[in-house]
């Protein structure tokens, strides 16, 4: 009888917790073996999740945790590719979300 509903938890590969998927921001590699963020979460490829936090990411990087996750090697540059795409995301949804102040 209890009615749950279903959310969609994935874990960050940076924390290791599980979180509602919307919290958390798609990594992909693609077919190609590219590498890039996927905010859409709809890009073909092979997925990890990690937190909307540039921490998070930081440590999947440093960690090796992406890498393993996405079965890529990823070089210093695209490890800073990614961090700055994060971070821009990051500045547009928060100025998309300060018309309340
Ligand atoms: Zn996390």
């Amino acid at each position: 009888m209890m009615k749950q509903k279903k959310i969609p938890m994935r874990m960050c590969v940076g924390c290791r917790e599980m979180k509602p998927k919307k919290e958390l921001i798609r990594v992909v590699r693609s077919p190609e073996g590219i590498v890039s963020l996927d905010p859409t979460g709809k890009k073909p490829g092979r997925g990890a999740y990690v937190c909307r936090s540039g921490n998070c990411l930081t440590r999947a990087i440093r960690q090796k945790q992406l890498e393993r996750q996405l079965e890529a090697a990823l070089s210093e540059e695209a490890s800073e590719e990614l961090k700055s795409t994060l971070a821009q995301i990051m500045a547009q949804e928060e100025a998309a979300g300060t018309d309340d102040g």
